[in-house]
């Protein structure tokens, strides 16, 4: 045999696949390829070749090289990282990296053009049309809108041969972006900040920088200058910026197609299949030069990938917790180390991680103080729920109702912030005492009114509002207890029934282009009242929402987990941070039960300093992160007996390595979820220690038996 070809394939193995090289078929590392398993061939990647003498071994040969170009060797050196970082298997990230590539491309066109031939009648609609041709090819009912004519018109003309029919491939090139285009005109801190970045970035290699102001400060636009510096530098230099939020994606493209004049890739999954086809081929074939997506972007097969952007580093959405789980913040950086590129980590209130690492110098620290202009940060007042509470069966406190009633008499906007989805977040009996959940599982159903449904947002599960109480019988007993942002808009179109109110959230907005649609209703003023999760709680600029009221300032310190007080901080922080923009002073009521707690003093104070300091000193007393390391074991199965009998035998079997704690087994607080039991270890290590090494080499030494199902967390951002 003359040579084995390693074969990476999508699937979760643990390592590459053997196959013989056919004769003549001259493979090199990156090569895709289609290679037999089972009765299947499959699409792979060829990770290494080495020479097949004394191999004696039959081997399946590989069957084919596709057209596609090869993956960028550095593209499989990040999956291939990723997958030892993350401990799984390397073909669960090469799987993502491979979507693109897995996805039907478009269908041709039929398009419809001229054939120089005049038709035997002219009229003034057909040479409209006939004009409107000359433009070039478009769709037949294009072509009729543009010249403003009926469908029929167009049809009579392709009959008297005009006009023909033919298929058009659809364009695959992506335009190219003019990094020469002038940008805002920066003011004096702004202007600071882009041009440390560039600076950066025309040395080239690897740095990462954490761009560091205020909610409106103007971060978009020193990052976009950074990637000019990127685009103008090398004519093939490719840029990605990492979105936390499908809903952010569409007016960061808006701004990158201004500044650069060509649209940018989009990637997240709402954006169609074929679509993202050729977004895929686009990077790989380098044509596509910037791109605006989610985290799974980063694992697009970049030719020459010189600056990755995360925006809202701080955000919690970066972290993917189910199938491959990753934090894309931290692999973006190892990434750009990768690719000897620049990564900017951008947000109003960075992680502890990050700051961290901007004050040990292992970043740039670039800051934005003030915002841009006239507009100022909004003011900050707590409202105590103990003294002013609402109205039984009621969420809005009367302090909050008066700023609403004057905020929309002086024709302002108001956003509620809750982050809360559907109508209620409990539904009990009042007979029983029944708690409704999802079958199996510990988790509350959420009632819905839009739908009318019981939803568990764990799990998926939903069924119709039952008339009865399942386990009592009694009728019309279902209560609903607590509101989410359904409950909330009821009582703001009680409160002020001439008000146009509208809900943001995942169940009301299914699309990128709905989030866009409510977004630019909410900018130009169209909607009064606007009630929002998260999803609509970051980045956006509403020049006219001048009160934020936190409906619920205390719900994300509920959980109690480790960073339960960093996440409401930066939560609550963005969320008052959309009031008062352009020339509108804003502001924002936190309503609380607990006004003492550092975290609402903090954000009343808007004293951040105050906050990290307190905070980064509890940390570093616990060695938690930033200054130590943390890792999950969650192991699940259907049968008690057996699960028990498994992390039994992993805690037994934990090595045993200075600087590294294992806690656990203990029973998750999500005990049971689709009728598995839930078991979780938490691990502790010194900032030193390679926490991956310890949990792969940990992982190794107990065989699962059985149904039982182990995954590994690295930095874990849910403990349930
Ligand atoms: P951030 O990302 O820090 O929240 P943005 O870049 O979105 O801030 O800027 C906030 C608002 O201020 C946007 O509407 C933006 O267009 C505007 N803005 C920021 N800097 C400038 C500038 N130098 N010139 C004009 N408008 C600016």
């Amino acid at each position: 045999m003359s040579r084995i070809a390693s074969v990476l394939l999508p699937l979760p193995l643990p390592e590459a696949f053997d196959y013989a090289e056919p004769e003549g078929m001259a493979l090199n590392v990156g090569d895709q390829v289609a290679a037999p398993l089972g009765p299947n061939l499959m699409r792979g990647v060829v990770s290494a070749l080495r020479d097949g003498a004394g191999h004696n071994r039959p081997l399946k040969a590989v069957q084919a090289r596709l057209e596609e170009p090869p993956l960028p060797a550095s593209t499989l050196e990040f999956v291939q990282w990723a997958a030892k970082y993350a401990v799984d298997a390397p073909g669960q990230p090469l799987a993502i990296a491979l979507r693109g590539a897995r996805a039907p491309k478009a269908k041709p066109l039929r398009v419809v053009e001229a054939t120089g031939l005049r038709p035997a009648r002219a009229t003034p609609a057909r040479t409209k049309v006939l004009e409107a041709a000359a433009a070039g090819p478009l769709g037949g009912a294009e072509l009729a809108r543009a010249a403003g004519v009926s469908a029929g018109v167009v049809k009579g003309l392709i009959e008297d041969g005009a006009l023909t029919v033919r298929t058009m491939e659809p364009e695959a090139r992506f335009e190219a972006p003019d990094p020469d285009r002038k940008g805002a005109a920066l003011n004096a801190s702004q202007a600071a900040a882009a041009a440390a970045l560039k600076g950066i970035v025309a040395q080239g290699g690897f740095q990462a920088a954490l761009l560091d102001g205020v909610t409106g400060s103007g971060k978009t636009e020193v990052y976009l200058e950074a990637a000019a510096a990127a685009l103008a530098r090398d004519p093939q230099a490719q840029v990605l910026i990492l979105l936390p939020e499908i809903a952010l994606t569409q007016a960061i493209i808006a701004r990158v197609a201004a500044r650069f004049g060509a649209q940018p890739g989009e990637w997240h999954s709402d954006v169609a299949p074929p679509a993202r086809r050729r977004v895929w081929e686009a990077v790989l074939a380098g044509s596509c030069r910037i791109v605006v997506g989610a985290r799974s972007a980063l694992f697009l097969p970049f030719r020459k990938l010189a600056l990755i952007v995360v925006d809202e580093e701080h955000d919690a959405s970066f972290k993917q917790e189910e199938g491959f789980i990753y934090h894309a913040r931290d692999l973006a950086v190892a990434r750009a180390k990768i690719e000897d590129a620049t990564v900017v980590l951008a947000s109003a209130t960075p992680s502890l991680e990050s700051l961290r690492n901007a004050e040990t110098g292992r970043y740039h620290w670039l800051k934005l103080s003030a915002r841009h202009g006239a507009a100022r940060l909004p003011d900050i007042a707590l409202v105590d729920l103990r003294e002013t509470p609402p109205e039984s069966g009621r969420w809005l406190s009367p302090p909050l109702v008066a700023a609403m009633g004057e905020t929309l008499a002086r024709g302002e906007q108001v956003l509620l912030f809750l982050n809360r989805r559907g109508y209620a977040p409990l539904v009990l009996c009042k007979a029983c005492g029944e708690r409704m959940t999802a079958p199996d599982t510990d988790s509350w159903l959420v009632e819905h009114r839009y739908s009318g449904r019981l939803v568990c947002h764990l799990t998926g599960f939903s069924m119709p509002k039952p008339a009865a109480c399942p386990h009592c019988g009694a009728h019309d007993s279902l209560v609903s207890i607590g509101p989410g942002v359904e409950r909330v808009e009821e009582e703001a179109k009680s409160l002020f029934p001439e008000a146009r109110v509208a809900v943001f959230s995942s169940d009301t907005i299914f699309d990128a282009r709905e989030a866009r649609r409510l977004i630019e209703a909410m900018a130009a003023g169209e909607i009064d009242i606007l009630v929002a999760t998260q999803a609509a709680a970051k980045g956006h600029n509403f020049p006219k929402l001048t009160l934020v009221g936190v409906v619920d300032a205390d719900l994300g310190l509920r959980g109690g987990d480790l960073r339960a007080a960093e996440r409401t901080y930066q939560l609550l922080a963005q969320a008052t941070g959309r009031a008062g923009r352009k020339d509108h002073a804003g502001r924002a009521l936190l309503q609380t039960y607990a006004p003492d707690h550092a975290v609402m003093q903090a954000l009343k104070a808007q004293d951040r300093e105050a906050f990290v300091t307190a905070e980064m000193a509890e940390r570093e007393l616990a060695g938690l992160p930033p200054f130590g390391r943390l890792a999950a074991v969650i192991a699940t199965d259907v049968d008690a007996t057996r699960l028990d009998d498994f992390c039994r035998a992993m805690a037994e079997a934990a090595p045993n390595t200075p600087g590294v704690e294992v806690y656990g087994p203990a029973d998750a607080p999500l005990g049971l979820v689709r009728g598995r039991r839930r078991k979780r270890f938490l691990v502790r290590a010194d900032r030193g220690v390679d926490l991956s090494a310890y949990m792969a080499a940990w992982r190794a030494r107990v065989r699962p038996k059985g149904a039982t199902r182990v995954a590994i967390d690295i930095d874990p951002y849910s403990f349930l």
